[in-house]
Parts: structure tokens; sequence; C-alpha cells
């Protein structure tokens, strides 16, 4: 059996501050990825002890080059780094029997989820008229390759949006968000502890879970956050200019769609 790991940080334990996350040399980004480790690690343990044979984890967060590779076992295979054409789903194909969302977080603007976005904090992104988050997106690509999404981690406000999407996904609850900067933090230990119970169960379970299903053609809305970003959303092919700053893109496939959401996020990005 083989999972697949798409592993953030801004769900894992402790973490409240981009400070925490940012990537640059400092006490708090290194305490940051030592428990983004331990969690990752305590996640393959489960799920190697539940019977997973192979596991592939993305490190999705920043610049993909976060976990510290050694403490690992041999089992396990990341794919690290950044400017990856695919970036979330990487090498993700039929051949996994399940994906794992680890260190999750809530929507662009979600009222107090700890660090939400999805992908960029100035974009909100909708299908068929529903809001949708990374981890939608993720579990969408890969319930379009069969996979089903079988356990989320991340704030308690996370894993309530991600319930209604993903109903039959175990989820993980790693803090209470008390604003988009503040939680009530679980122990570290405690949640590595709950994260490599919760994979056991998950794995055990696995033909229960349901990959969620899309039929296409999928309609995407864009909705920028920041007028300035009007512009240069509508230089992307195929994505049409709706009245009130809008855009729609109609997408043969939820790669398709995932293209568009990254091209958006790109160009949305200072410094691009
Ligand atoms: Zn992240």
């Amino acid at each position: 059996m083989k999972l697949y790991i798409v592993a953030d940080m801004e769900g894992i334990a402790g973490v409240v501050s981009p400070a925490e996350v940012e990537g640059g040399n400092s006490w708090e980004t290194e305490q940051a990825r030592k428990q983004f480790t331990n969690e990752v690690l305590a996640v393959c343990q489960g799920a190697i002890e539940a019977g997973a044979e192979e596991i592939v984890i993305n490190d999705f967060h920043g610049h993909g080059r976060n976990l510290i590779l050694d403490r690992f076992p041999s089992q396990v295979m990341v794919i690290r780094g950044g400017f990856r054409r695919t970036s979330g789903f990487d090498l993700l194909d039929s051949s996994f029997s399940g994906l794992v969302l680890l260190g999750a977080h809530t929507r662009t603007a979600s009222v107090q989820g700890v660090l939400s976005h999805t992908y960029s904090p100035r974009l909100q992104f909708e299908i068929f008229g529903q809001p949708v988050g990374e981890f939608d997106l993720l579990a969408l690509l890969a319930g379009e390759k069969k996979v089903p999404t079988i356990m989320i981690s991340g704030d308690d406000k996370t894993i309530e949006q991600a319930s209604t999407n993903l109903p039959s996904t175990l989820g993980v609850v790693t803090k209470w968000a008390v604003g988009t900067q503040a939680a009530l933090c679980l122990h570290p230990a405690q949640v590595c502890q709950l994260l490599k119970e919760e994979i056991r169960r998950a794995v055990k379970q696995i033909d229960k879970i349901e990959p969620p299903a899309i039929t296409p053609p999928i309609q995407l809305l864009i909705r920028p956050l920041d007028v300035a970003l009007v512009d240069r959303l509508s230089w992307i092919p195929r994505v049409k200019s709706l009245p009130g700053g809008a855009f729609e893109f109609i997408g043969e496939s939820m790669e398709e769609v995932a293209n568009v959401v990254y091209g958006a996020t790109l160009l949305s990005t200072p410094g691009h």
C-alpha cells in the first residue's frame, strides 16, 4: 500500500505566526521545522505499523525545503524544492491508496482561522459557487485519480471547514484558533501521538473512505481581494472577466483548474 502525504506547516502544533513559517534562519523557524518533522514522522510510523509499504511526502510549504530528511525511515521518499509545475500533487497518481493532508489551514479570509489563505491571502477561489481552500482543491485533485483523502490535521476551524466537503475523512485538531495569529495549542508531543493513532485508524478503514468526485466541465471563480490584481488576472488565457472584478474559468479537469489556481497565485505574488 502506498500513501501520499501533503505536508504543510501552518496547521501544525504551536504555529500561530508568519514568523515561524517564513523560512528564515530564526530560532522560531527551526523550532517549527523540528515539530513539522516530528508530526510527519508520527504519521509515517503509524501508517507503516498499519500496513503502509511506501510513503511519498510532498514538502509543500513555501520553498519546499523544510523537513529534516535523515529522521525518516527508509520506506519514505520526499518531494522537495520549489517551482514545481504541479506543486501540490507532483507524482500523485492512481497507484496511491490514500492522501493525507497534514498541517492544513483555513481558506482565504476565514474568520479566526490561524494564518488562513488559499495559496495567496489576496485571492478567494470558488468551485461551482462553493468556497474552496487548498485542502479542498488537493482532495478533489486526488479524487480525480480515485485516491481518497483519509486524514487531515490543522486548527479546529480547518477541520470544521473540511468536514463539509470531506465528511468521511478523519480529522485531527492540533489547536483551537482564538484569532488569525493566536490559538490554544495542544502539547506538541500530544499532537504527534494523536496523529499516530488516527492514521492507524484511517489506514485500517481506507476502503470505506470515498474519494470526492466532481464532473467536468468545472466552474472556477477567482475573486481578488485587491483591485490591483484585476489587470494581472486578465492576462490568463480562457479566464473570463465578470462584472464586479471576479473571474471565471471553465476547466475540463481538476488538473486544469489547479494549474489556473497556481498561475493566478504566482501573478498575484509580490515580486513577480
Ligand atoms: Zn504553508
